[in-house]
């Protein structure tokens, strides 16, 4: 999307904010050519975690819909304080069980289910007036034992419970690899969520969302697959707050 000319009427701080979102729409076109893949088979997910409502507001303004948060406090201020708007609010940090009903009810979307116990109560506690809620599951490919995600051994079957399950429309899955400043480094930790996405897809579940990709290396998994990137720092500037 072209904001250059609305660009220049808004204020300073406005500006840099559509100037950041151009800037990332335009990362995300040159690894989908490069992948040969169509101009709009990605969703930007912008992460507003730590940034206040006026930015997210400031964000909207330049066109941008669909946010993520990691803490539910943070965010249930943000989505009361923003509901005049039409935004779309993805849940993409760590889940407590005794947080899911909440986030069964604000968010559209979960990209953090790594655990049956969690998506049944998320189920269970999806309003009926509500869609199903669209869930990923988390996938730890790196092997760090201090991230979250389910062991790729153990997909499989959280996959098939979790898709039985009626609050929920399970859409794919979403990761976070380690770190690696190496873009082949990168595209093999990505290859590797792909690959157990593929699987799925093979053995019949009808998945439409591989989540993977964030500020530093979202062309390696635009250019694995990725249909959806997670982006915090490079739209809104890096965080000065660090949550626990
Ligand atoms: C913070 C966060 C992001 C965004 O990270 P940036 O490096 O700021 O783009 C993406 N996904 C998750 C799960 C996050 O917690």
């Amino acid at each position: 999307m072209d904001n250059g000319l609305k660009t220049r009427e808004l204020e300073p701080a406005a500006a840099l904010a559509c100037e950041r979102l151009h800037g990332v729409r335009s990362r995300i076109e040159a690894a989908l050519r490069q992948a040969g893949r169509a101009p709009d088979s990605v969703t930007l997910l912008a992460v507003s975690k730590t940034f206040d409502a006026a930015a997210v507001r400031g964000m909207a303004a330049c066109g941008q819909r669909v946010f993520g948060e990691n803490y539910l406090q943070e965010a249930e201020e943000k989505i009361a304080a923003l509901a005049d708007l039409p935004l779309e609010w993805h849940f993409i940090g760590p889940i407590q069980s005794n947080k899911t009903r909440p986030i069964a009810e604000g968010f559209a979307w979960v990209h953090s289910v790594d655990r049956l116990k969690i998506a049944e109560r998320l189920s269970a506690q999806r309003p009926p007036t509500l869609p199903p809620l669209s869930v990923c599951i988390e996938v730890n490919v790196s092997g760090e034992a201090s991230k979250g995600g389910v062991a790729p051994a153990e997909l499989l079957g959280l996959a098939e419970a979790v898709g039985k399950l009626p609050g929920l429309a399970l859409r794919g899955l979403m990761a976070i690899p380690a770190p690696e400043t190496d873009p082949v480094a990168q595209r093999a930790a990505f290859r590797r969520v792909r690959d157990l996405f593929d699987d799925l897809v093979a053995r019949g579940h009808a998945l439409d969302t591989l989540s993977m990709g964030m500020s530093a290396d979202l062309e390696a998994a635009i250019l694995e697959g990725a249909t959806l990137v997670r982006v915090g720092s490079a739209l809104f500037g890096s965080r000065k707050i660090q949550h626990a």
